[in-house]
C-alpha cells in the first residue's frame, strides 16, 4: 500500500506553528474561505509560490453568477445539469447559482469597481483584515492526522519542515494541470492537495474527469497561454498544418462544439498531419475588433513575434480543470473532522462530468465563504489546550519507508508522468494503455523520504496520476470529458454512477 505520509517528520522535534484556521492557497476559494474565518479567530493562509501563483489570476473569461433580470437561476442550473451529463449533485449546483449572486454583490460592496478582478478585490479584502497572517513560499506536504481527525498540516517554510497546528483546516490548492504534458495551469498546479487528503484517507470521487481546454497557445519558448474560446465565437476558425478547416467532419457545431470535442478533434489532426499543433485563424476579422476585444492575448502573442490581426495563431490542447476531487458536503466538509476543502481541489459536485466554463469562479467563492463558515462552527467547540501535548510522527504509519537515497532524476520522473497521463490518460483513453501505466506508476512509488519541495511535487502527481487511472480503468463507458475508445457509449445503466476511491480500500461506486 502507497505510504501514508511523504515527509518524515516528528512534531515534537519541529518548530511549531499553532492557529485557530489554517487555510492552504491564496486563490478565490483559499481567499474567500479565509475572509469568512477571519471574523471569528486567527488565520494563517500558507501559499507554496507567491500570493498570486494560482488559476485564479488567469481567467479571461468570467464569473458566471445570474444577477439580472434577464437572466434566471433555473437557466444556469439547468445549463450546469445538462454539461454534467447526469453526475452533479443538484442541490450543490442550487446553492451555487442561488448564493452566487449574494457572493458577487459583498465583492462589489468590498470594491466599487468590480469588474473581471474578482481575486484581487478578495485579496485586498483580506489584507485589511486584523488576525490575518500569509505566508508565501510554504508548502503543504501532509495533513497531520490522529484517528479521524486532522489537527493541521506539516509545512516546508524556506526549506525547513514545521507542524502547523490548527483548529480546522481549510485546502482550497486549486488543480493538477501539470500532471499532463500540455496545460494551460500555472507551474503550481501539480495537484499537491488532492494527493495529500487522499494520503491522509478522504475520499476521492470524480477523479476521472479532466477537462482540456482545446486552445493553448503552443510556442516553444512561450508559456502556454490560454487562447480564450470567445475567440472561437467570435468567428476564429480552426486550420490544421495543411490550411484546411477540419472541425465540419467532427461536429455539425464546428468551432463551436463543446470543448472535449474540439480537443480530441485537434488531437486527432495533430496525428493526421504528423504535427505538434494546429491553428486557430482570425485574420479575416478586422484588426481593430481583435485588438479591442482580445487585447491582452494581442499584446501577448506580439512579445512572441505573432501579430494575431495577421498571422495565425499555433494552439492544441492542454489539461485544465478537474471536476472531481476531495469529496464533500454542501459545507466543505470532508470525511476527516476538521478538514475542509473548497475551490478546484474539491468535489461538491455542482460539476459532475464535465463542466461550464465560467462555473468555476462562482464554485470557489460559494463553497469557500462555506468552507470559512463551518470550520468556524467546528473551531468553536474545540480548546487548543486539548490538542497541545499531541504527538504525531510519520512513524505511526504502519509501514513507514527507508530513509535512503534513491537514485532517481526528479526532473525526468516528472516528465515521464506527464507523458504517460497525455498519451494514455488523456483525452483519449483505452483499457490497455491505463493498465499499463498504472503498472508504471506503482512502480514509481518510492520507497524513501525526500525532503525537496520538487520531490514532494513528484510524489503528488505519481500519486494522483495512480487514483486518475484507477477510476479511468473502472469507468468502462464514455461520458462527459472522460473517453474510452474501447467504450464509446454513455451507459446510463450502468455507470450513472460516482467512483469514490479510499487509500487503503476498494474503490466505491455509489448513486
Ligand atoms: C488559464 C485559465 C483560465 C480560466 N478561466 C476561467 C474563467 O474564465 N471562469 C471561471 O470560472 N474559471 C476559470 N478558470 C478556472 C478557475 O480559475 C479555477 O478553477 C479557480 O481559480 C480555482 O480557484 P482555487 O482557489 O480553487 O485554486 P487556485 O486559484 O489555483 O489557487 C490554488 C492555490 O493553492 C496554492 N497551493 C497549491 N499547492 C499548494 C501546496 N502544496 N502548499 C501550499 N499552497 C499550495 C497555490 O499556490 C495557489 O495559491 C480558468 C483557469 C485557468 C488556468
Amino acid at each position: 500500500m502507497t505510504r501514508r505520509y511523504i515527509v518524515q517528520f516528528d512534531s515534537a522535534k519541529l518548530p511549531r506553528i499553532d492557529t485557530d484556521f489554517l487555510v492552504i492557497g491564496s486563490g478565490s476559494a483559499g481567499l474567500r474561505a479565509a475572509i469568512e474565518a477571519n471574523q471569528h479567530g486567527d488565520v494563517l493562509l500558507i501559499t507554496k509560490d507567491v500570493m498570486r501563483g494560482s488559476n485564479t489570476y488567469y481567467p479571461q473569461g468570467e464569473m458566471a453568477v445570474v444577477m439580472s433580470e434577464d437572466d434566471t437561476i433555473a437557466f444556469h442550473v439547468e445549463d450546469t445539469l445538462k454539461a454534467g451529463e447526469g453526475l452533479c449533485n443538484g442541490t450543490a449546483v442550487e446553492v451555487m447559482v442561488e448564493e452566487g449572486a449574494q457572493r458577487v454583490s459583498e465583492m462589489i460592496q468590498w470594491e466599487a469597481n468590480f469588474d473581471k478582478e474578482g481575486e484581487t478585490i478578495l485579496a485586498n479584502h483580506l489584507k485589511q483584515q486584523e488576525r490575518v497572517r500569509v505566508i508565501e513560499y510554504a508548502f503543504a506536504v501532509d495533513f497531520m492526522t490522529h484517528g479521524n481527525r486532522c489537527y493541521g498540516v506539516v509545512a516546508c517554510i524556506d526549506g525547513v519542515l514545521h507542524c502547523i497546528f490548527a483548529k480546522a483546516t481549510i485546502v482550497a490548492s486549486g488543480g493538477l494541470g501539470h500532471i499532463y504534458q500540455c496545460t494551460s495551469n500555472p507551474a503550481v498546479a501539480t495537484g499537491d492537495g488532492f494527493a495529500a487528503a487522499w494520503r491522509a484517507g478522504c475520499e476521492v470521487m470524480d477523479i476521472e474527469f479532466v477537462q482540456f481546454h482545446p486552445t493553448t497557445l503552443f510556442l516553444m519558448e512561450a508559456p502556454h497561454l490560454l487562447i480564450s474560446e470567445a475567440m472561437r465565437r467570435e468567428g476564429g476558425i480552426l486550420i490544421s498544418s495543411r490550411g484546411e478547416r477540419f472541425m465540419a467532419k467532427y461536429h455539425e457545431m464546428e468551432e463551436l462544439a463543446p470543448c472535449d470535442v474540439i480537443s480530441r478533434a485537434i488531437l486527432n489532426e495533430m496525428e493526421l498531419t504528423g504535427t505538434p499543433c494546429v491553428y486557430l485563424d482570425m485574420t479575416y476579422l478586422s484588426p481593430d475588433l481583435i485588438r479591442r476585444r482580445f487585447s491582452k492575448i494581442y499584446q501577448f502573442c506580439h512579445r512572441f513575434g505573432i501579430d494575431i490581426t495577421t498571422d495565425v495563431i499555433p494552439v492544441r490542447s492542454g489539461a485544465h480543470f478537474m471536476m472531481g476531487g476531495v469529496r464533500t458536503n454542501l459545507n466543505a466538509e470532508t470525511n476527516l473532522r476538521g478538514l475542509y476543502a473548497c475551490g478546484e481541489v474539491a468535489c461538491t459536485g455542482v460539476h459532475g462530468a464535465n463542466w461550464i466554463s465560467n462555473n468555476p469562479l462562482l464554485e470557489s467563492i460559494v463553497f469557500g465563504a462555506r468552507a470559512g463558515g463551518a470550520a468556524v462552527e467546528y473551531a468553536r467547540a474545540i480548546q487548543a489546550d486539548s490538542y497541545a501535548n499531541l504527538r504525531i510522527s510519520s512513524d505511526d504509519d504502519a509501514a513507514p519507508p527507508q530513509t535512503v537515497s534513491r537514485n532517481i532524476e526528479i526532473q525526468a520522473a516528472k516528465e515521464s508522468i506527464q507523458e504517460m497521463m497525455w498519451h494514455h490518460a488523456g483525452l483519449f483513453r483505452l483499457g490497455e494503455g491505463l493498465e499499463a501505466i498504472s503498472d508504471e506508476l506503482r512502480a514509481l512509488n518510492p520507497n524513501c523520504y525526500w525532503h525537496s519541495t520538487e520531490a514532494f511535487e513528484f510524489q503528488n502527481m505519481r500519486d494522483l496520476a495512480a487514483l486518475i487511472t484507477e477510476a479511468a480503468i473502472l469507468r468502462t463507458e464514455s461520458r462527459g470529458t472522460h473517453y474510452r475508445e474501447d467504450f464509446p457509449e454513455r451507459d446510463d445503466v450502468k455507470w450513472k454512477k460516482h467512483i469514490v476511491l479510499r487509500r487503503g480500500e476498494a474503490a466505491k461506486i455509489v448513486a
